[in-house]
């Protein structure tokens, strides 16, 4: 089928780079539901979409019955689900010694046991509309590592590892999964880091500027839509040339 009229669910698509992959998916002609934590959030992101009929439903994606439930509950008002997008994603970052149990297990239920719940509820219904496309939102991080991230990292790391066996186990019945790494984005995750860690992060990039949220959601929209038929499995950076 064309991208147009697909049906996309977003996590995490209340503000920052989800936003964006909102808008981008919204202009390839599809129907976008956001599901996001941040019930408050949601006029704000119809207004900056400029779509006051936007589907928002609030999820908090660490729980598994709930997200399986919104899942069952957009194809049963849209009937099908195209595209997953498991953008959803925290940091708590601090030094491995100084971790505590907390901030190491909040960041990999956000961030990564999330994307499992999500992918095994879509893809129940992907495999019988024989087609889909799921995106994994990694980071450089996961690929790198990065002091002061050991949770955010592993939890990354993991996306590419459940993005890979997800794609080897789907591929049979046309679901596509693949994850996008951005680098240094500027939203609001980002904006809260000390001004000498962003200087540091700057100084790794050699296209020597942040990227846009804009710059992750259209490499998401790429994936998501038919273009990328043939491309599963794969982790595509968009990071201002750090990972090559
Ligand atoms: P952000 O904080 O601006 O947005 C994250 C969104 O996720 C928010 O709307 C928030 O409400 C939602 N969210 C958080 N916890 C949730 C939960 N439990 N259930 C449902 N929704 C929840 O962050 P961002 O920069 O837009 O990040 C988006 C994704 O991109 C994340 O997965 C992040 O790890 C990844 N990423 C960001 C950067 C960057 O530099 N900003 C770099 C690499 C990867």
């Amino acid at each position: 089928m064309a991208d147009n009229g697909k049906i996309a669910l977003v996590t995490g698509g209340a503000r920052g780079i989800g936003l964006e992959i909102c808008r981008e998916l919204l202009a390839a002609g599809m129907t976008v539901v956001v599901a996001d934590i941040q019930e408050k959030l949601f006029d704000q992101t119809r207004q900056a979409l400029g779509k006051a009929d936007l589907d928002c439903r609030k999820l908090d994606v660490t729980d598994s019955v709930a997200f399986t439930a919104l899942v069952d509950a957009v194809v049963e008002q849209y009937g099908r689900l195209d595209v997953l997008v498991n953008n959803a994603g925290i940091t708590r970052d601090g030094l491995l010694l100084r971790m505590d149990d907390g901030d190491w297990d909040l960041v990999l239920r956000v961030n990564l046991y999330s994307a499992f719940y999500g992918t095994r509820a879509a893809s129940k219904h992907m495999v019988r509309q024989k087609s889909g496309s799921i995106i994994n939102m990694a980071s450089y991080s996961g690929i790198e590592g990065n002091r002061g991230q050991a949770n955010y990292s592993a939890s990354k790391a993991g996306m590419i590892g459940l993005t890979k066996t997800t794609a080897k186990e789907l591929a049979g019945k046309n679901i596509r999964c693949n994850a996008v790494a951005p680098g240094f984005i500027a939203t609001e995750m980002t904006a809260v880091l000390p001004q000498q860690a962003k200087d540091i992060a700057l100084s790794l990039i050699p296209l020597k500027t942040m990227g846009q949220p804009q710059d992750v959601a259209r490499a998401v929209r790429f994936l998501a839509c038919d273009d990328s038929a043939y491309i599963t499995g794969q982790v595509l950076s968009v990071d201002g040339g750090m990972h090559t």
